[in-house]
């Protein structure tokens, strides 16, 4: 049999550092790095495209379009793609990655180190030869962190400690998979094994590159007694602004008539929570209801994604609507869509589901929203009650993600 072949893309991070004199910089390069995993290039072929040596502060959307790019043009050459990252940016590049790579059928994989390759008690081996089993594994696909043995979907995916090796978890949605030893062990029901092959459903749309980003958006932390004044300055030539309001919604009285302005002077208000955990929903609390009210359909809520998926996906939703709004498309409901990109995922992933959708006559209106080849998951969780299926998506009901009724 013929060995896989996988390219492995480097951009730098602390997996790649060493001691400059002057703090910690990255310094090793793609074949230091895959010299610290002889077990992987016994198993596979591994051609390596060194694309950055940059600490991840610095890693800005025009590297991580360079990302997508490398990716694009070698994609029909290979059978999955490694990327390794500083740890810092890391969920913004996954999230910025999963939405210019939509729907990949193969494994694009990001990981990172919390300490040096070749540090004592480092993490960087370890990640590489689980970021490369995760990749030669049967049915993974789409892009993926894997970092201390989660693997975590790339618009979910969140940094939560600074030195704890441990230091990513999946927002509101199971991880994929864990892997320990090498063994990798699925959430839930899994994909390719004995059920053919995910791309075989009719609901799996091939995937779809996309090669521009707006990034005139940015990221509005509220805080109690904030000036309108600090939104106003703050949105100068912004076209979206996600808006990180208090606890499930909660925006400010005394901010809403400056985001209603924002909001109508043709910014996009992309409303989510400053909690990291749980669904915002602006609609159940009067002090939420009101931008609603204020600002009509003019903003949309990232119910329960990552403030940073949120930020990529109204990076790649507002670059796509600019195209769309000059074809005399509606570009809010692109927005919507960013939303519920990831929501789509899940489904693909899960054949069992798929499957059951088929036995619930699921193609019906009722159950999925079928809209420019994505489907939006909530429709199907809402609607979803008898049987057997019931157990399946009862499972999944009791995560965020699913809870989207
Ligand atoms: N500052 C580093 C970076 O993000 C941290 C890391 O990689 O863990 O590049």
């Amino acid at each position: 049999v013929r060995m896989r072949h996988i390219l492995l893309i480097t951009t730098g991070g602390t997996i790649a550092c060493r001691d400059s004199g002057h703090g910690l910089a990255p310094a090793l390069t793609a074949e230091d790095l895959l010299a610290a995993v002889p077990s992987v290039t016994r198993v596979c072929e591994v051609t390596t495209r060194p694309l950055f040596n940059l600490d991840s502060t610095d890693m800005t959307p025009k590297e991580w379009l360079a990302v997508a790019a490398a990716i694009r043009d070698a994609y029909d050459s290979f059978d999955g793609f490694v990327i390794t990252h500083g740890t810092d940016t890391l969920a913004y590049a996954a999230a910025t990655l999963s939405c210019l790579l939509q729907h990949s059928e193969k494994p694009i994989v990001l990981t990172g180190a919390q300490l040096p390759l070749g540090v004592p008690g480092s993490d960087a081996a370890e990640n590489l030869k689980d970021a490369f089993a995760w990749a030669l594994s049967e049915g993974a696909r789409g892009v993926r962190i894997v970092f201390a043995g989660r693997v975590i979907r790339g618009l979910r995916a969140r940094k939560r400690h600074t030195t704890d090796p441990d230091a990513f978890e999946s927002v509101g949605c199971p991880d994929t998979a864990l892997i320990h030893d090498g063994q990798i062990i699925r959430y839930g029901v899994s994909v390719g094994e004995g059920q053919g092959s995910v791309t075989d459903s009719p609901l799996m749309p091939p995937h779809e590159f996309f090669e521009d980003l707006d990034t005139r958006i940015a990221l509005a932390h509220l805080t109690p007694g904030m000036s309108p004044y600090v939104l106003r300055h703050m949105v100068e030539g912004l076209h979206g602004l996600i808006v990180e309001g208090v606890g499930i919604g909660g925006i400010p009285d005394t901010l809403v008539p400056v985001l209603t302005r924002i909001a109508e002077s043709g910014v996009y208000l992309i409303l989510t929570s400053q909690v990291p955990y749980g669904e915002s929903d602006f609609t159940v609390y009067r002090a939420g209801r009101r931008i609603h009210e204020a600002c009509g359909g003019q903003v949309v809520t990232a119910r329960d994604i990552p403030s940073e998926a949120a930020f990529a996906a109204a990076m790649w939703a507002m670059a796509v609507s600019r195209d769309r709004e000059a074809r005399g498309e509606d570009p809010l409901k692109l927005c919507l869509f960013a939303n519920a990109t990831e929501l789509y995922c899940p489904i693909t992933e899960t054949l069992g589901i798929v499957d059951a959708l088929a036995g619930l006559n699921a193609t019906g209106a009722d159950y999925i929203y079928l809209e420019e080849r994505r489907i939006m998951l909530h429709h199907i969780i809402g609607s979803v009650s008898a049987g057997e299926d019931t157990a399946i998506f009862a499972g999944m009901k009791g995560t965020q993600w699913a809870d989207m009724a």
